[in-house]
């Protein structure tokens, strides 16, 4: 569907009601794979770290990693989850390349964690999502399609496997279909996958990283005429690979299929795959019942039946979450609402986090990470924690400024020459020779120079019009390379002037 065939979004909302469902997979942070002792470590050679189980080869048994249950356990507490106190993993059936054992061992009708919710602030609006399940999966490998531009299937000569991550643990997250959020149904998604990371991240049982897979997220959307109740057909969108393009897909399928649906046609069930480069969706296969990957219990496991002592030791490591933290960490830095917003939204808070424990005021850590470094993450198109720079190095930098070594101007120069990789900010202005000028006779040479080459803008000062002042340290500044503080420079040249 072209752009211009699309609904409206105003259109959309007028006249139905969104209704969307998440599901996101959490790649597990541990050391080993679900059913093996392979390592998980990321980028090692394809397949090489493979073994009998997690190829599938005849004759081989899996045993469950007891670390990856106790990581969906906490996960399942922290979304106020029920835990199951009898579960058994299941077989989904089907072939796909990427798979050696023609099925997948993952859960079906015995989740491990149940009925729980989750509270999404979105722009100040608290909403509940209530989550339906979360439950134990194995990944699955990877096809690497050789010979096409794009990376993709479509246009390759050949087509490699790798079966390294084959076996590594999963949670799957899946919510309950979400009503009445109306206009907000995009946002909401949104910060809804936001949330969830932030809470699996501060559980310190995955990476959560959205570009590198460890966290992935199908979006379902479908429509419901005003005034009916009855749930539409959806879509699951697959392929998001950024919380920016979670909220995009949502508003793109309520638009298509609002145009669909005004126009009296009907919605096809389906998985639709999201094009970053286009913004939009386009059909994959059309989507299964539950029914056709015939599920049954995996005959080769135990079930995973947690005690109640486990579940409640493992309640009392969950962390307050991250609203709360949010809450706490604002009072205590004494940040604005908004200032903290902003910062939340750049998922900048551990950045600040860290820039603060490193010794940096709260406001000039939130100072240059919401502005200098957003500006070159932007112009660079990274996340604010890509770019090559630590917090501790910002903090360093700051530390300059503080101790008058550094203005602003030069500060920044610091800041690119740490990102361009020359060093920390200590031996990048020690080998430029950086640091502003505090020898004062070599100021007060400067501002001497300037005052007898601009005799009619001292006149001026001295005759009261203190603003001309700006001229002299212009020219002050520009005579010495920009390297001094330009409030000495303004008072040595004011007291130049009157003595
Ligand atoms: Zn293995």
């Amino acid at each position: 569907m072209s752009r211009d065939e699309l609904l409206e979004f105003d259109e959309v909302v007028a006249a139905f009601d969104p209704v969307i469902g998440l599901e996101v997979h959490v790649e597990l942070a541990t050391l080993t794979k679900m059913f093996c002792a392979c390592s998980t470590r990321f980028g090692a050679a394809p397949n090489s770290q493979v073994c009998p189980v997690c190829l599938g080869l005849p004759g081989s048994l899996p045993q469950v990693n007891g670390q990856a249950v106790e990581s969906s356990i906490r996960i399942g507490l922290a979304l106020g989850c029920s835990i199951a106190t009898w579960c058994r993993f299941s077989r989904k059936n089907y072939f796909y390349p990427d798979m050696t054992k023609n099925y997948q061992v993952s859960q079906y009708d015995e989740p491990l964690c149940y009925d729980g919710s989750v509270e999404v602030d979105v722009d100040g609006e608290l909403i509940t999502v209530p989550i339906e399940r979360a439950h134990m999966e194995e990944d699955a490998g990877k096809s690497v399609h050789v010979g096409s531009l794009t990376g993709r299937i479509e246009g390759a000569e050949y087509s490699l496997m790798d079966y390294n991550r084959g076996g590594v643990p999963l949670v799957e997250i899946v919510t309950k279909p979400v009503l009445g959020t109306g206009a907000g149904a995009p946002a909401v998604a949104r910060a809804y996958v936001a949330t969830l990371r932030d809470i699996v991240r501060a559980l310190g049982v995955s990476d959560v990283r959205m570009e590198q897979g460890s966290l992935r997220c199908d979006a379902n959307v479908s429509l419901m005429a005003k005034g009916t109740t009855t749930l539409g057909t959806r879509t699951e969108t697959k392929n998001l690979n950024s919380l920016k393009s979670i909220e995009k897909a949502v508003r793109y399928e309520m638009c298509r299929q609002g145009a669909i649906l005004a126009a009296g046609g009907r919605i096809k069930q389906e998985t639709r795959h999201w094009h970053e480069d286009g913004s939009y969706t386009a059909a994959g296969r059309s989507k299964e019942e539950a029914e056709d990957y015939r599920y049954f219990p995996e005959p080769d496991l135990v079930p995973v039946a947690p005690s109640r002592e486990w579940v409640e030791a493992l309640r009392a490591t969950i962390p307050a979450p991250p609203r709360e933290r949010l809450a706490a960490l604002r009072e205590q830095w004494g940040f604005a609402e908004p200032e903290m917003r902003d910062v939340a939204a750049a998922d900048a808070v551990d950045l600040v986090a860290a820039t603060i424990a490193a010794g940096a005021a709260p406001q000039a850590a939130r100072k240059w990470w919401m502005s200098e470094l957003m500006r070159r993450a932007n112009a660079a198109g990274l996340g604010l924690a890509d770019l090559a720079i630590t917090p501790a190095a910002v903090a360093q930098v700051q530390g300059l400024i503080d101790e008058g070594r550094l203005n602003d101007k030069v500060a920044r120069e610091v800041i690119d020459a740490v990102l361009a990789g020359e060093g920390t900010p200590r031996e990048i202005v020690d080998a430029r020779g950086l640091a502003v000028i505090l020898d004062t006779s070599a100021l007060q040479a400067a501002v001497d120079a300037q005052i007898a080459g601009h005799p009619d803008v001292a006149e001026r000062i001295r005759a009261g019009k203190t603003q001309a002042v700006g001229v002299l340290i212009g020219a002050v500044m520009k005579q010495l390379g920009g390297q001094a503080d330009a409030a000495s420079v303004r008072a040595l040249i004011l007291a130049t002037l009157e003595g």
